[in-house]
């Protein structure tokens, strides 16, 4: 499993495929053990990196995850079924924002796809948490640009970032949701409904 997810690392590093970074998926792994969580919700599969290191963080978990890319995706079943993990894992091809969930809650959701989009899946998925389900975002210092959108000449870049930030502002005004932000490697919250009074 070891040289199976060195050499995830080296094919996403020759192909540019964005992944977690190991400080990162290394909390969330923690996290899942400590909190006892069961089901995760992962929007943005890529090559399946992220979603088969948190399957494999304790024997009970069982890990969603949606790409909507299809070299990504192909790649990603792949890999799932490379490490024996397709009993843990299901995989779907689809935009994450046009997906129809039905009767379905997850114990973790985590957030890892369109940066400019963050909000919109935020607002979608809240409403598949379990009682004490964590929605978990990744990438929140985007590389060290967020907090100096002024600064950014592109304007692709410029825009990104500053929906970043506006997200991050959404979440710090957040009415139903206490979050927690943590400088862990590309900076990653962690957000949690308030208590019912
Ligand atoms: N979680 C992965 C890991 O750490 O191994 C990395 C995910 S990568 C940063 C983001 C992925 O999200 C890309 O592969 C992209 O195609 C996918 N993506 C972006 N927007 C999406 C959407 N609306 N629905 C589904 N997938 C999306």
């Amino acid at each position: 499993m070891k040289n199976f997810i060195l050499e995830m690392e080296e094919y996403a590093n020759l192909h540019n495929v964005p992944i977690i970074e190991k400080e990162s998926i290394a909390f969330i792994m923690k996290y899942i053990k400590a909190n006892n969580i069961k089901s995760v919700l992962e929007i943005g599969s890529a090559i399946g990196y992220s979603a088969i290191l948190m399957a494999s963080a304790t024997q009970d978990v069982v890990v969603t995850t949606i790409e909507r890319d299809e070299n990504r995706y192909m790649e990603c079943l792949k890999n799932v079924k490379k490490c024996g993990l397709d009993k843990k894992i299901n995989v779907f091809y689809q935009d994450a924002l046009e997906v129809n969930l039905n009767n379905v809650e997850y114990d973790l959701i985590f957030i890892d796809a369109a940066k400019g989009q963050y909000k919109k899946f935020f607002e979608k998925f809240k409403y598949f948490l379990s009682k004490d389900g964590v929605i978990i975002t990744d990438n929140l210092k985007f590389h060290g640009y967020v907090g100096k959108a002024d600064s950014i000449e592109s304007k692709n870049l410029k825009s990104l970032v500053q929906k970043i930030e506006g997200y991050i502002e959404f979440l710090k005004d957040n009415k139903e949701f206490d979050t927690k932000f943590y400088d862990i490697g590309d900076g990653l919250s962690v957000s949690k409904r308030k208590d019912e009074k």
